[in-house]
């Protein structure tokens, strides 16, 4: 290190010193204005350097807020000309934005506007200029292991499991990852049992101001009433995800176990304690609480055997399925695009949306199974009895390879796992 540039960090560090004594906000190092401001010492203009906060409103623009700040028409329409990476069209209201001045001026010398979590554009002014540089900031990944037993519904058990690992926004971005790994196997709002116990490894993805997103589901495992169905993730040649038991067996099946994907039913419909009873007696189907406009899935491989009017049932889908059942879907605002009778459609297709047609008081789904004409209940008719498909060969081999490197893992407690060495 040159003598000088040893005196400058000297410099630096006596100041921050300085400033940590002084209670001072800490200064940026490698800009001397502003560390300059942060001693006081620059008596002329009498000013220190300066963050102000704001938001983009509903219903406002970014010249209106720049103007708001003080900015002249002239310098908003300069900012905003440099700042090309913000399409005007396209920016939320809620945007933050920044804006830091130093010592020499009222005038901001920068404005930050986070575009996302993880991406800040600069706006740093040059004399009568202005240039944009974009921040892309990194994100932290790690593994972790969550462990939670159902008392009340799914939420609640990753809830607890995951009580110091997450925040409550991805406590529920993670109780729908599961759902979606098991939607297969059974309907999470309605067939959770108290003691049931759930168990995820799985990527947590953090951004620089702690925003936090569930990644990957490496591997999870649910167990009621004594046996656990277990899933292994793997990615197949062709790019897709899909999820095997222990035993290398697929858990995708002929028929999805609900037509509206668990993230989407009403969260109070899915934090029930009890599913509803009897429902199957009154009317012969399954309610699905969800928003107006909720898209709707056929739960299998179908034909479309009326979309239209049928009195109390309101907008009515029908399906039927290669094994002869007919699914209905009912009180459906809207079909999908190309939805009419002899459409073919293909299990988790978005067929319809949610509505309230017909003899219904709010938004909701109902869903009928019928074999040879007959109700069932959709939770006995869609049940998958046997397993699916088994991988062989070199998939098979990969796969062991997966489950190997995870397993042991899955039997950690909750909290980080050290980095999976596989
Ligand atoms: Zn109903």
């Amino acid at each position: 290190m040159k003598p000088r540039a040893a005196r400058l960090l000297l410099g630096v560090v006596v100041a921050g010193l300085a400033a940590a004594a002084l209670r001072l906000p800490a200064p940026t190092p490698g800009n001397p204005a502003t560390l300059l401001g942060a001693l006081g010492r620059n008596d002329e203009l009498d000013l220190q350097p300066w963050t102000q906060h704001d938001t983009l409103g509903r219903g406002e623009t970014l010249s209106g807020v720049l103007a708001r700040r003080g900015l002249t028409a002239q310098e908003a329409a300069n900012v905003l000309a440099a700042a090309t990476p913000l399409d005007p069209r396209r920016i939320p209201a809620g945007l933050p934005i920044e804006l830091r001045g130093d010592t020499t001026d009222r005038r901001p010398q920068v404005i930050r506007f986070r575009m996302a979590v993880d991406r800040i554009l600069h706006v740093a002014r040059y004399g009568d200029a202005w240039a944009a540089t974009e921040e892309v900031l990194p994100w932290v990944v790690d593994t972790l292991m969550v462990r939670g037993t159902v008392r009340e519904h799914l939420y609640q058990a990753i809830g607890e499991g995951s009580d110091s690992l997450l925040s409550g926004r991805s406590r529920d971005e993670l109780a729908w990852s599961i759902a979606d790994i098991y939607e297969y196997k059974i309907d999470m709002s309605r067939e959770l049992q108290q003691g049931d116990q759930v168990r995820a490894l799985f990527e947590r993805h953090t951004a620089p101001d702690g925003t936090q997103r569930i990644g990957a589901v490496l591997a999870a495992g649910l167990q009621r009433g004594g046996t656990e169905i277990q899933a292994y993730r793997m990615v197949k040649a062709d790019g897709r995800v899909k999820y095997y038991d222990e035993q290398g067996r697929s858990l995708a099946a002929a028929f999805l176990r609900t037509p509206v994907q668990f993230r989407r039913i009403s969260s109070n419909f899915g934090r029930r304690r009890h599913p509803i009873l009897g429902t199957m007696r009154q009317h012969a189907g399954m309610d699905y609480a969800a928003n107006a406009g909720t898209p709707v899935r056929t739960i299998g491989d179908g034909v479309v055997v009326f979309a239209g009017t049928r009195g109390g049932y309101g907008n009515l889908l029908e399906i039927r399925h290669p094994n002869g059942m007919v699914t209905r879907y009912a009180h459906l605002r809207g079909f999908a695009k190309g939805i009419r009778r002899g459409s073919r459609v293909s299990i988790g297709e978005y067929v319809a949306y949610v509505g309230s047609t017909g003899l219904s008081t709010a938004p909701h789904l109902h869903f009928e199974v019928l074999i040879g004409g007959q109700h069932r209940d959709p939770r006995r008719a869609l049940a998958q009895a046997e397993a699916g498909p088994a991988l062989t060969g070199t998939e098979l081999a990969q796969f062991e390879r997966v489950r190997d490197a995870v397993a042991f893992a899955l039997e950690q407690p909750a909290g980080t796992v050290r980095a999976l060495g596989n």
